[in-house]
């Protein structure tokens, strides 16, 4: 299975090696017959030291591309880039204006744009979610009073997702830590369920030479069973009507068109067509069932191997009225007043746990006390902070998010002193006023400050600061 825990940094740039790659026979072999397989051209493209760098921006942030980019053909919010820039040293990345997204996996936007009715307020898992790729897209193509359910049953992964989730600055994601298995208590309850599951990796082996030493032909049936159990366990949680989308960056048609002809030979699914335009290069492929699957080779687009389909379910009971046990305990009025001079006024809630506030789109906290009941919530809605001494000690979340009312404090850092903050230097007090305040770079938050008389606290969080030296 590829991806094991890397650090945040790693698990984005570690996606841009130049290396040769000497492709497994055995891979060649089994992909002879699959629609689409070139073998010259798809050894060609594995050669190549051509790399292609993606991004996703943010809308949450508002943040424009400056120099005009080529766009991906299936994704209004993904752009190429002509280089590949140094991620690390640039603020405006560490301050979650876009993902670093191989292109081909945003595709997700089609199936949803296309299969999901955006305008209802919706319930949708992300399964398989570290390091976030997908979740961060779902989360800016659904309405805010949809709830987004971002599960890793990794842990180390799972904080990870949580970090990027922080970054990524929204109110409506839970992210969660169970296993698959846990979802299926959760009778008929989601209207979408995205599984990109867990696989071979051979659609990365031009990004990530070390996926084709842990690559067999057993590790690929091994990876088809897995996937197998983990859609078995998700499907009693998708509602009747629900939608399903599935994926994997494996080439191999065990992990791919015969998955999909097991689902639907074994469960109430139907699988779904989508438009596909010509000119992108995608390969629709029919299966033996005559289902509608999705194929991404790299000689003919620009992007990695990747894999995808749809369905919806057909057959599904009403989900049962579950009361909660138990409510998370809201904020008192005082410590409400002392968190709300500082956010705004938008219709949430906040929420105590251990002693520290997060605030939650309103409609979200019934949902968030069921859900608690069966599932590891390790993060949800915007951390504001703790309340100490009659004062709010604001959470770097916070500053990351769209919350922070007119009334925060607000100090504008060059490149030079953004970077300093961001690597948890020390920095000059006369660039501050006295207190708490968010330091920004192009009006990006990227974490707090608290400037005494003779001294400037940097709060910027110690195991997110950047290492390395410019
Ligand atoms: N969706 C992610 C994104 O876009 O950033 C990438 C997900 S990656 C292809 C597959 C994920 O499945 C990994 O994070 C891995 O830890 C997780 N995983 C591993 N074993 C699993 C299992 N048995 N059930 C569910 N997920 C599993």
């Amino acid at each position: 299975m590829r991806g094991a825990a890397l650090s945040v940094e790693a698990m984005t740039e570690s996606m841009f090696l130049n290396l040769p790659v000497q492709l497994p026979n055995k891979l060649i072999n089994s992909l002879q017959n699959i629609p689409g397989f070139d073998e010259e051209a798809f050894r060609k493209a594995h050669e190549s030291v051509e790399q292609v760098t993606s991004i996703r921006i943010n809308p949450a942030k508002k943040f424009k591309i400056q120099k005009l980019q080529s766009k991906i053909p299936w994704s209004e919010l993904g752009y190429y880039l002509d280089t590949r820039p140094s991620f690390t040293f640039d603020p405006l990345f560490h301050a979650g204006c876009y993902y670093v997204q191989e292109a081909s996996s945003m595709f997700l936007e089609q199936a949803v744009k296309q299969i999901v009715d955006l305008s209802e307020p919706l319930k949708i898992l992300d399964l398989s979610a570290a390091p976030g790729g997908k979740t961060t897209h779902i989360q800016s193509l659904i309405s805010k009073n949809s709830l987004l359910v971002s599960n890793e049953v990794i842990r180390a992964r799972a904080n990870i997702l949580k970090d990027n989730i922080i970054k990524w600055g929204c109110e409506n994601v839970f992210v969660t830590n169970n296993d698959p298995a846990d979802f299926s208590q959760l009778e008929n309850y989601f209207d979408v369920v995205v599984v990109d599951a867990p696989c071979s990796g051979s659609g990365l082996f031009r990004k990530d030479a070390d996926a084709i030493a842990e690559w067999s032909l057993n590790n690929v049936q091994l990876c088809s069973q897995r996937q197998q159990r983990i859609l078995a366990d998700v499907l009693p949680c998708l509602k009747k009507d629900g939608l399903l989308i599935y994926s994997t960056c494996s080439y191999s048609s065990e992990e791919d068109e015969d998955v999909v002809d097991w689902m639907t030979a074994e469960f109430p699914l139907k699988n779904l067509r989508l438009a596909v335009e010509e000119n992108w290069g995608v390969v629709e492929v029919k299966t033996p069932a005559q289902n509608h699957c999705y194929r991404f080779w790299p000689y003919m687009l620009k992007g990695e191997g990747f894999f995808s389909a749809c369905f919806s379910k057909t057959e599904g009971g009403i989900q049962p009225a579950i009361k909660p046990k138990r409510n998370i305990e809201p904020a008192s009025k005082k410590e409400m007043s002392i968190i709300c001079n500082r956010i705004k006024d938008e219709g949430f809630q906040l929420l105590k746990f251990a002693e520290t506030f997060y605030a939650l789109p309103e409609k979200l906290v019934a949902e968030l006390n069921l859900l608690q009941q069966y599932l590891r919530i390790i993060y949800c809605g915007v951390e504001t902070g703790q309340v100490m001494k009659e004062k709010l000690v604001p959470a770097h979340a916070l500053a990351l998010s769209n919350l922070p009312n007119a009334d925060v404090e607000r100090t504008e850092l060059n490149y030079e002193q953004a970077i300093q903050f961001l690597q948890k230097k020390e920095l000059p007090v006369t660039l501050f006023k006295k207190g708490w305040q968010i330091a920004t770079h192009k009006n990006f938050g990227l974490g707090w400050v608290n400037a005494l008389a003779n001294r400037v606290n940097n709060y910027y969080p110690k195991e997110l600061r950047i290492l390395k030296d410019i």
